[in-house]
Parts: C-alpha cells; sequence; structure tokens
C-alpha cells in the first residue's frame, strides 16, 4: 500500500507546489547518500548547492531582492519534507539557518545589507548558515550571555566563547548575537544584546576567530564548535537592526522558526513510520511476517496517531502565525514540544520492529533514532517549551 497518509494533512496551493518541487529535488539523494555523509561526518554540499541553484536558501527573502517571497507555511512544507525524504531531522538542519538567518536580515537589516546580501543568499552564492548564540556557562539562559560587542569609533570589537555554533565551517556570513551594554545596566535582561552579521573567513584569517569542532553522536552532516572571539573587529554596517534590542529581533522570527523545527520533527517521525511499516511487511520471523503481530503494529499505529495529530496542529499553526500573533508563541511551543515527542516514539517503535538490525548503519533506522532523540534538546529542549506554556498559557508561577 502506498503511503499516502502522508498527504493527508490538507496543504494550500503553494504548499503543495512547494512539496512537490523539494520532494523532486529530494529524489536525487538517495538513503546511501545520506548514511554515507552521516557516517564520514561530512556536510552535503551537492544537496545545499542544488536547493540553493533552485532559489530555495531564499525561501524567504521577499521578491524585490530575487527570493521566493514565502513565508512560514511555506516553510513549514519545504523543511518537513526535506525531513520526510531520508535526509531526516538532520538533513533539514543543513539548510535551516541559511533559511532562517534571512529573517533578521529582512526584518531588521539596513537597506544596503539587504540590496547587497539578499539577492546572494537567494541564487544560492551567499551562506549564511550559523548563528552563533548558546555559550559554555549560560545555555538555555541565554540572555546571562557573557560574550561582549563594545564600540571603538566606527568598529565593534568582540571577546567571548561560544559552544555549540554549527555549520560555521560552511558559512560565508554567521548571525553572532553578543551584550552591548552590561547586563547590570538595563532594566530588563532582554535588553542590551545586539546582532551582528559577522564575516567568517576574514574573522578567521585575522586569528580573531578560533574554532575547536565538537566530537558528537548525532547530526554527522552538520559540524558543531566552540567558538572564541578575541578581539574580533566588526564594522558598525554589519550591526543588524537596534543596538541593544538584538534579542527583540531575535525574537521577532522565533517561534515561526521554532514552528519550522516541529514540521522537521514531523517529516522524521513520518519518514521512521514508513521505514518501519516496509520491514514490517517484509521480514518474515515464525513463518508470518513480523507486522501481523499486534506488538509490531501497535506501536507503528500508535506513533502515526501522534504524528499525524502533531502534523495538524503545525501546520494549522503555521497557517495562523499572522492572523494571531498574540498567542503564535504558545502554539509555537505547544508545536514544537508535540512533535518532538511524536518523532522520538516514532523512531523508537521502527527501531523495535527492525530487531537487531534496528542498530545496523544499513538499515537506518538507528540514525532516525539518534535525531529523534536531539529534537529534545534542541534548538530548545522539551523543558524549557514546558515551561512556557506552563507560565504563559496556563498561567502557572514562573519557575526559574
Ligand atoms: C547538535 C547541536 C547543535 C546546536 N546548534 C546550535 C547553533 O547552531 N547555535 C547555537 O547558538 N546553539 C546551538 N545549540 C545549542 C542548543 O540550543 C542548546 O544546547 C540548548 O538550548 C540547551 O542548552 P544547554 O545545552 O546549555 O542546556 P542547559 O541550559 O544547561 O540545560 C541542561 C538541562 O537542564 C534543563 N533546565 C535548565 N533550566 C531549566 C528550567 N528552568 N526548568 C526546567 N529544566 C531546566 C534543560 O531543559 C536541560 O535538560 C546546539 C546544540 C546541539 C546539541
Amino acid at each position: 500500500m502506498a503511503d499516502t497518509w502522508r498527504d493527508d494533512v490538507r496543504l494550500t496551493d503553494d504548499q503543495r507546489r512547494v512539496r512537490d518541487e523539494i520532494r523532486a529535488i529530494c529524489a536525487a539523494f538517495d538513503d546511501g547518500y545520506w548514511r554515507e555523509r552521516d557516517a564520514a561526518g561530512e556536510y552535503p554540499h551537492e544537496f545545499v548547492e542544488r536547493l540553493g541553484e533552485a532559489g530555495w536558501l531564499g525561501v524567504l527573502v521577499p521578491e524585490a531582492y530575487g527570493g521566493k517571497g514565502y513565508g512560514t507555511e511555506e516553510s513549514v512544507a519545504m523543511l518537513g519534507e526535506i525531513a520526510a525524504s531520508g535526509a531526516g531531522f538532520s538533513g533539514a538542519q543543513t539548510v535551516h539557518a541559511a533559511v532562517y538567518n534571512s529573517a533578521p536580515l529582512v526584518n531588521h537589516g539596513s537597506e544596503a545589507m539587504k540590496e547587497e546580501l539578499l539577492p546572494r543568499v537567494a541564487r544560492g552564492e551567499a551562506w549564511i548558515q550559523c548563528f552563533s548564540l548558546t555559550e559554555p556557562e549560560t545555555g538555555s539562559d541565554s540572555t546571562a550571555m557573557r560574550t561582549q560587542a563594545l564600540r571603538e569609533g566606527e568598529e565593534y570589537v568582540v571577546h567571548g566563547e561560544k559552544l555549540w555554533t554549527s555549520r560555521i565551517d560552511v558559512s560565508d556570513y554567521l548571525v553572532l548575537a553578543a551584550r552591548t551594554t552590561p547586563r547590570e545596566e538595563t532594566a530588563r535582561k532582554t535588553e542590551g544584546i545586539s546582532l551582528f552579521l559577522v564575516d567568517v573567513e576574514r574573522g578567521i584569517e585575522s586569528g580573531a576567530i578560533e574554532l575547536e569542532e565538537i566530537e558528537k553522536t548525532v547530526s554527522g552532516v552538520v559540524s558543531s564548535f566552540r567558538v572564541t572571539y578575541d578581539g574580533l573587529r566588526i564594522p558598525r554596517e554589519n550591526l543588524i537592526g537596534e543596538e541593544d534590542r538584538g534579542f527583540y529581533h531575535v525574537l521577532d522570527g522565533l517561534n515561526e522558526e521554532r514552528l519550522v523545527i516541529a514540521a522537521e520533527c514531523v517529516g522524521l517521525g513520518e519518514l521512521a513510520i514508513v521505514r518501519g511499516v516496509a520491514y514490517a511487511n517484509e521480514r518474515e520471523v515464525f513463518d508470518r511476517r513480523i507486522g501481523a503481530n499486534q506488538a509490531i503494529q501497535h506501536p507503528l499505529a500508535a506513533a502515526h496517531s501522534r504524528v499525524q495529530a502533531a502534523k495538524l496542529y503545525t501546520y494549522d499553526a503555521a497557517r495562523r502565525t499572522e492572523a494571531d500573533r498574540e498567542t503564535v508563541g504558545a502554539r509555537a511551543n505547544t508545536a514544537k514540544y508535540l512533535a518532538a515527542e511524536a518523532a522520538f516514539e516514532a523512531a523508537d517503535a521502527a527501531v523495535q520492529t527492525h530487531g537487531g538490525r534496528g542498530v545496523a548503519r544499513e538499515y537506518d533506522v538507528e540514525r532516525y533514532f539518534r535525531e529523534a532523540r536531539l529534537t529534545r534538546l534542541v534548538p530548545i529542549t522539551q523543558e524549557l517549551a514546558l515551561n512556557y506554556i506552563g507560565e504563559r498559557v496556563l498561567g502557572l508561577p514562573r519557575s526559574y
């Protein structure tokens, strides 16, 4: 039976167009492609270049700057389909930041910055694949960041350390968050932070950016780094938006981005179920297909139900982002929480269905499982998503 249930959620005409075009591009990159890149720890350059040539890195760039001019609804369809194609969550992550870094530039960049950069992003010529926010000491409490960018004439000079800065090795530019006013001098902890566009090659060549790769067990296709900024000089015109208002500029697009992450989790969950069902239908033990056993069928059916529910919720939330700005945070955190849990359940069921082969690289479900585990940690942990829902939706006391 075909996996027609994957297309059951009703899409707009634009979403359908996006899904079909992305599906066609992804068809050229099979399971073996992703398996080999993951095992070798290699970035999928050919895949990202192909998306870039077709203009998909500029999905959120307005048409006036040469982009596709789409919004959250369409990027949900795009990244969700990439994950479901076999690329998984980490395949989607190879381009996720390239798509989402255009949001602060579009919304807050100067006209000169937009004219210079956005058409190149839209043509796939300039890669802004990296957002450097998390720090070793502060983690989820990101406004407690210590990295400082201090004004010296027409430049800012940056000192500090970031952890988990991903894809800096494949980025022409990165977006950096740093304190321009010390925390003690601001009324709110969300004030005093600014965003900067950083020329990566120049920073590394000058010796002011140093990288140390973090060895990790998941997402081989994306490298993550501890980054030391030691006297990095950034021209004043590379400030994105207003000085000291950078955290608010990030918040502007954060919920939309979280919805897209939820769609990537849904895509991963769908992928795991498709593979689990295929194996359950094919493998015979005790002279019958293992899928005939309810102990195999029910976990797959339960995971399918949860993935479908998460998909409906996520796509509905994406459709309502513009109309219901007040409550978009509640829906984005709920979608991310539901979708990551559903992806984990689906990947776990797929591994169990495969028996011992569930941990063999050649069957891929072990990779989906590692990735599904990661979705419960990034870009925010499930606990932090629940904190938001507890406090901001249910009106419970703030816990931190
Ligand atoms: C593979 C990977 C790629 C990443 N890429 C990037 C990137 O490109 N750029 C970037 O800036 N960051 C990146 N990150 C960082 C990621 O966003 C953080 O790891 C994540 O936000 C959690 O922060 P932390 O690891 O410091 O955990 P911590 O904040 O130290 O939390 C540890 C644990 O304590 C829990 N906890 C903390 N406070 C509370 C509380 N108040 N209530 C309940 N529970 C709490 C957390 O939920 C978690 O379970 C990446 C991380 C990974 C693993």
